[in-house]
């Protein structure tokens, strides 16, 4: 049809280019729109946007729905494969879905082992595959229209056969490497919540997504904010990141308390609610550290450059302070739909009901230096940067091992810290140079992990 085809052409010229990202700042061009709205049809008719608020009511609605009409039968929605879509973060990225029926379809949903979840998931959204590590006793009739994987890789299978255009990566843990891999080989976009992956594979990963000219659209709030914060930098050097930290729950523990906090204790997040494993490395403050590595890679940026900033009311998302002393910050309070759904419409905002900041409710906003006495982990992720090799990966593997325990009972909270430096000191570290590597020293790390924590639990 000339018609679709002169539209698809004007859309293409008209895209528009990562700012900066990966390394060398090298800049990434889509392989096609990112996205298409009605109203980029109006722009092409309506050269100025405020000439929108000029037109008669009328004309504006038949123009809308024949836009959108039009746009409907010519492009297709975006489709996104969700990977770990019953957790907190995938559960909010369908949130978006559900907003924005005509823009995304999920096609590919998978998770671990929560099946009933999955089920209701998948009748819902109608994805085209889906996958669970651990098979269900029987998938029930009305789910089973979608094709369906079970087994250890079942949610690799599951994304290539899904064809997916944009994969949300939302698993938890290094569990997550495979799936990101496996996007950056098949998917024009990568979304990225799942940090573990960079910070154990960051430097394989972040070249592959350079040699395939992939972006890496950061889902996790602090790296959402610099990257929307970089989208002002016109040519301004950046001098440093400052990612602002909450503290988790045991903020304002005394150090000899902190050491026999509870999971409750440990699980009650003062401003965002999450899934386990992340809430227990926001108290450890490991959760920092993690993101200290993956700004790392995400923005090409050495440890020397990167400052943590702990600021309780989590509403100054991060921070980038530039060559000229300006310090751009980006602001929102905490829901995690907003850096989920930036990824997700990237270039464009979509608007949803965000609460919106009430600066006179607030008051003030509060910040402090991170007691690196109370929360040694964070300084342990630091130096494991700074030595580079398998030190994060060991760093990650151990903590892995640990929050297992502790959400399990076996060791008390103040001994994750103890495991990890047990494993950074006993484990040989070694260069990475493939992935295989990264899982031969997650296994060397989980396996001295494991026997301190039995030491400890003897
Ligand atoms: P979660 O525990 O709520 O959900 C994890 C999801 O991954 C679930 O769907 C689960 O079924 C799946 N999963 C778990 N183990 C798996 C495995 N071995 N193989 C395949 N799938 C598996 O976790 P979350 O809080 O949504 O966090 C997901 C990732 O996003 C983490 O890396 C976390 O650090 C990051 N993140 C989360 C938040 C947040 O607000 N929750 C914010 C920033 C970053
Ligand atoms: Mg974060």
């Amino acid at each position: 049809m000339p018609l679709a085809r002169s539209v698809r052409r004007y859309i293409q010229k008209r895209q528009p280019r990562l700012p900066f990202q990966g390394r060398q700042g090298c800049r990434f061009q889509m392989k096609r729109p990112p996205s298409v709205q009605p109203w980029h049809f109006h722009e092409c008719i309506l050269p100025d946007a405020q000439c929108l608020n000029q037109i008669p009511h009328f004309y504006y609605s038949v123009h809308t729905h024949f836009i959108g009409a039009l746009y409907n039968t010519i492009m297709e929605k975006r489709t996104i494969a969700i990977l770990g879509a019953t957790g907190s973060i995938g559960t909010q990225a369908l949130d978006i879905v559900s907003r924005y029926p005509d823009r995304f379809h999920a096609v590919c949903l998978t998770a671990h082992a929560s099946s009933e979840k999955l089920f209701d998931l998948v009748r819902k959204y109608r994805p085209t595959c889906a996958a669970l590590n651990i098979a269900p006793e029987r998938i029930p009739e009305d789910v089973q229209f979608c094709e369906w994987f079970f087994g250890p890789d079942s949610t690799v299978q599951a994304l290539l056969a899904s064809r997916a255009q944009d994969a949300l990566c939302a698993i938890v843990g290094i569990a997550g490497l495979d799936a990101v891999w496996a996007a950056l080989d098949v998917c024009e976009r990568v979304l990225l919540a799942n940090k573990e992956a960079l910070v154990t594979g960051g430097d394989l990963v972040m070249k592959k997504a350079a040699d395939r000219r992939i972006p890496m659209l950061p889902v996790d709030s602090e790296h959402s904010a610099i990257f929307q914060c970089l989208q002002a930098r016109q040519n301004n050097a950046v001098r440093r990141l400052l990612l602002t930290a909450s503290g988790g729950a045991l903020r304002t523990w005394r150090k000899a308390d902190m050491f026999n906090a509870t999971v409750r204790d440990v699980l009650k997040h003062p401003t965002w609610n999450m899934g386990g494993k992340i809430t227990v490395d926001c108290a450890s403050m490991v959760n920092k550290g993690l993101e200290i590595i993956e700004a790392h890679h995400l923005f090409d940026m050495p440890a020397e450059k990167i400052d943590v900033v702990v600021h309780p009311q989590s509403v100054i998302h991060s921070m980038i302070e530039f060559a000229d002393g300006a310090v751009l910050a980006q602001m929102g309070m905490p829901d995690m739909r907003g850096p989920i759904g930036y990824a997700m419409g990237w270039p464009e905002r979509l608007p949803y009901d965000a609460k919106p900041v009430n600066f006179y409710e607030l008051g003030h906003l509060d910040f402090a230096a991170p007691d690196f006495d109370r929360f040694p982990a964070l300084k342990m992720a630091i130096e494991a940067l700074k030595a580079g090799g398998s030190a994060p990966v060991i760093l990650n593997g151990a903590n892995e091992a640990a929050v297992g325990a502790f959400l399990r009972e076996r060791i008390p909270f103040g001994r994750i810290p103890e495991i990890i430096g047990h494993a950074l000191e006993a484990v040989p570290q070694t260069a990475i140079a493939s992935i295989r590597d990264v899982y031969a020293a997650d296994a060397a790390a989980r396996a001295d992990a494991e026997n301190t924590i039995r030491r400890l639990t003897c």
